[in-house]
């Protein structure tokens, strides 16, 4: 498996943090301690619907993208409270998060209505990140592989091979998320092969070549060169960390290698 054919991805998730004062600083913070990053990576923050404005503000000329945490499954219409992918398009973004555990988990979510939403964003320029990953008991119940499978074949269901190298996903086992728990670097890119595996199985091997899959779940500034040095992680997807700009940016010079 050749890394150079995709592309690394350092997306932070600021979750339901932050305020739109404190945007400025944390960009002005980030944009020095990350120079030339492009050319390693593409790093984006994934904020709440209301600060995406004021980080795109504040991040424009730095290279560093802005993403959202989630998007309606629906074009337009009567869907009181709701947010489209062509509306958050219009403003700049250029990332979303698709199926986060924390969406299935108290919102759900469901890998039918991921598969919905994976639809509509493709419908317009966002680059998606589906989110895939087991509970600590499905883990121990040891059906981790068959249900991440699952996961990952119906998200994709109706997925063209052309809209597919536009979509990212991102392997981020529940039980890690927000807990201080990571899975090992060989336990996460064990899964983020077997990922790859199913992609080639449902597409063929140029296209799983070329989709980028991220790890997520406590990733932070000391494990992330190990966890990003394995050969099927193509990047991260950090929650708490990537709300300290100097932890962030540590994992963003991390993915440079
Ligand atoms: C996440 O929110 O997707 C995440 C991985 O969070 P954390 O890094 O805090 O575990």
């Amino acid at each position: 498996m050749n890394k150079k054919l995709r592309k690394t991805i350092i997306a932070g998730n600021w979750k339901m943090n932050m305020l739109a004062s404190g945007i400025k600083d944390y960009a002005n913070e980030l944009k020095p301690l990350v120079p030339g990053f492009k050319a390693w990576c593409d790093a984006v923050v994934c904020t709440p619907f209301v600060l995406l404005p004021s980080a795109i503000e504040a991040l424009k000329d730095s290279g560093i993208g802005v993403g959202a945490q989630n998007m309606s499954q629906f074009e337009s219409g009567a869907y009181t409270g709701e947010i489209s992918a062509a509306q958050i398009e219009d403003i700049g973004t250029e990332y979303v998060i698709i199926g986060h555990s924390e969406r299935r988990q108290f919102y759900g979510e469901t890998d039918e209505s991921v598969n919905k939403k994976l639809h509509a964003a493709l419908e317009t320029t966002l680059c998606p990140i589906v989110c895939v990953g087991e509970t600590l008991e499905q883990r121990e119940t040891g059906v981790t592989y068959d249900l991440v499978a699952m996961q990952v074949k119906v998200a994709l269901h109706g997925i063209s091979a052309e809209l597919l190298r536009r979509t990212v996903i991102a392997y981020e086992p529940v039980w890690a998320i927000g807990t201080g728990k990571t899975a090992t670097p060989e336990d996460a890119q064990e899964v983020c092969r077997a990922i790859r595996e199913v992609i080639d199985s449902l597409y063929d091997k140029k296209s799983a070549d070329a989709v980028s899959i991220l790890y997520g779940g406590s990733m932070n500034d000391k494990n992330a060169f190990d966890l990003l040095a394995q050969p099927d992680i193509d990047g991260g997807l950090i929650g708490g960390a990537s709300l300290k700009p100097a932890s962030f940016a540590i994992i963003i010079n991390a993915a440079n290698q």
